[in-house]
């Protein structure tokens, strides 16, 4: 039996139509798994090499959309709070005049479009003190399906950029799995 009729090369499938599936990140809101570890489960404290090489990699372009879009969830951990406060000499009440409270994940997040946006300077207000899920975007957690893998939002251009590039890994995968079953074939034919 030919085994790799059985399970065809995914890489056979139009990269054109790749391209197209991650690009409805524009518009519909998914995340999506890359080939790089979300923990090194060989070290029981857990590696960031993953993270590492995503953020050498990783090209912000700087658009925005992240900050200005409604719809992202900027939560605020509570030393989220006390450092945005001191940074601009707030009271916690005056910032989260600028929040809404999320009653399902039991958390505060700035209202969107993020408030502290400058759309004309086309950056952000608080840089130095912005929260930590700002510091991880496009970062998500990872997907269910593959929780060994880092997963990122596909609304993020620079992202989709990403993982477009990063197709070029799994088929790395991919291509080895092809190899052993190529391999497996071979030596049934034998037989
Ligand atoms: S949406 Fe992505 S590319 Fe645009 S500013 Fe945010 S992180 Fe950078
Ligand atoms: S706090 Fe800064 S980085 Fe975070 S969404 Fe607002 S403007 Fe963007």
């Amino acid at each position: 039996m030919k085994l790799l009729e059985m399970r065809p090369h995914w890489s056979v499938l139009i990269r054109e139509e790749q391209y197209r599936t991650i690009d409805r990140g524009e518009t519909e809101p998914f995340d999506i798994a890359i080939p790089l570890p979300a923990k090194d489960r060989r070290n029981p404290e857990g590696t960031s090499w993953g993270v590492d090489l995503f953020w050498e990699r990783f090209r912000c372009t700087g658009c925005g959309r992240c900050c200005y879009t409604p719809g992202a969830g900027l939560y605020l951990e509570k030393e989220d709070t006390d450092r945005i406060c001191q940074h601009l000499g707030w009271s916690r009440k005056r910032l989260l005049g600028l929040c809404r409270y999320d009653r399902i994940a039991k958390v505060w997040a700035l209202k969107q479009p993020c408030p502290f946006y400058d759309s004309e300077k086309k950056g952000c207000t608080i840089y130095p003190a912005r929260p930590l899920t700002c510091t991880r975007y496009p970062l998500h957690p990872a997907l269910k399906e593959m929780p060994y893998h880092l997963a990122v939002d596909a609304f993020c251009p620079a992202a989709r950029e990403f993982v477009k590039e990063t197709l070029g890994w799994w088929i790395i995968c991919e291509a080895n799995w092809a190899r052993i079953l190529k391999g497996m074939e071979e030596g049934m034919e034998e037989e």
